[in-house]
């Protein structure tokens, strides 16, 4: 058995602090090292040392401590050399280590369970493996999965057709590039991944996916961490409004769709600096965009008209569900389906923003504007349009006078 984990030695007769090193990412296995010996032997594994320290099993462990083997953590004392191996691991795979070494003590492991072949040095600069590029359909690993260790992973121009699950496995993945490929849709699940910033989906058909196959956005993790999405290219009509939650979003291209309106909830997206939206059927431009600061804004190509709407005045008392929205919003907790009313949630996701960037539920005032195209970001990419039609949302009497007036 074989396990990725962070390892830091100490060695007993070492003298003072330096005795026990720091942690570092490591590969520990356990079994046989040939066919001809049949001893059990521990291998620890690093970058530096990928001949790897061997360690005998038998008769050669003095303790395991595994207090805290829940936490992910285990440490295993040896007697020859003398040292403390400090593990730690996600706690399933550890556990399953820790079994495996108490039935190699009492000599209940079948050897050809336990052979080692792929400790060659070779084997494990793969497994430590942080960059994973794949270039043809040929090398893709279809069975084996990519190392656990990837962090930035591209399968562009591959010919895929679905996103393949394999990736829900990287725990440290940070860059996700799955342009020119004809992927209709994401899993949820997708959300989840704890470190992923940069997802790039360019030139696939995520138009053609169903309205619900937009879950991924509500990820605790994917709407905290976020900063690149790439969606240009993708036969796009319509842009969800959970957008809106991808709250840590610098670059948002959608370019090169067909798409004629932007959620209002794109004036929620604070840390947006980088918007293109070129080469689409834009009609106007959500009035919420005011809200937003953008270095960059590429409007060019669109079919902008200035609308003959006129203001629309909606003032009335709060019902109990605008209430309730307004609270979940104002605590700012992070909501999905599971910790709200299925009613509220669609409420909230179907709301309009005021220019101000709070949320108008059935209190607004609706009024068209025409803004001058370097008045929404520092520089602005426009094809000579002199002025961009907003659909602007009012909060308040208050809000409509400082931006109307
Ligand atoms: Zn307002």
């Amino acid at each position: 058995m074989k396990m990725m984990c962070n390892v830091a030695v100490s060695n007993r007769l070492g003298a003072g602090t330096t005795a026990r090193r720091k942690p570092a990412k490591s590969c520990l296995s356990i079994g046989k090292v040939s066919s001809q010996n049949d001893q059990l032997y521990i291998i620890l594994q690093t970058l530096q040392n990928k001949q790897g320290t061997k360690y005998k099993v038998k008769d050669n462990i003095e303790k395991v401590f595994t207090n805290f083997i829940e936490e992910g953590k285990m440490t295993i004392r040896f007697k020859e050399p003398p040292h403390d191996l400090f593990v730690q691991c996600d706690a399933i795979q550890l556990k399953s280590f820790a079994h495996i070494m108490k039935l190699g003590f009492t000599n209940k492991l079948t050897a050809s369970v336990l052979s080692l072949a792929d400790l060659k040095p070779k084997a494990v600069a793969i497994a430590f493996k942080t960059k994973v590029n794949i270039k043809t359909p040929e090398n893709y690993p279809i069975l084996e999965g990519f190392p656990r260790t990837t962090i930035e992973l591209f399968l562009t121009g591959l010919g895929r057709r679905s996103f393949d699950r394999n990736i829900l496995k990287l725990q440290n993945l940070r860059i996700l590039d799955l342009s020119d490929n004809q992927i209709t849709s994401l899993p949820k699940e997708l959300g989840s991944l704890p470190n992923l910033q940069e997802l790039n989906l360019a030139q696939n058909l995520i138009g053609k996916a169903p309205k619900s196959k937009w879950a991924w956005m509500d990820g605790v993790h994917i709407s905290k961490n976020l900063k690149l999405l790439d969606l240009s290219s993708n036969e796009m009509a319509e842009i969800p409004d959970r957008l809106g939650k991808l709250s840590a979003l610098v670059t948002l291209k959608v370019n090169t769709n067909s798409l004629q309106y932007l959620p209002q909830s794109l004036g929620r997206l604070e840390a947006l600096k980088f918007l293109d939206v070129s080469k689409n059927e834009l009609l106007v431009l959500p009035g919420s965009i005011r809200n937003l600061r953008l270095s960059s804004l590429n409007i060019a190509h669109n079919n902008f008209v200035t609308s003959n709407n006129c203001t629309v005045v909606k003032l009335r008392i709060s019902s109990l569900l605008e209430t309730a929205a307004r609270t979940v919003l104002k605590s700012r907790m992070h909501y999905d389906a599971s910790s709200i009313p299925f009613t509220l949630m669609t409420y909230l996701e179907n709301t309009q923003y005021c220019v101000c960037g709070n949320a108008c539920f059935d209190n607004y005032i609706r009024n068209p504007m025409l803004l001058p195209p370097n008045r929404c970001a520092d520089s602005t990419v426009s094809s000579g349009y002199s002025s961009i039609p907003l659909d602007c949302y009012f909060c308040s009497l208050r809000c409509h006078r400082r931006y109307c007036g």
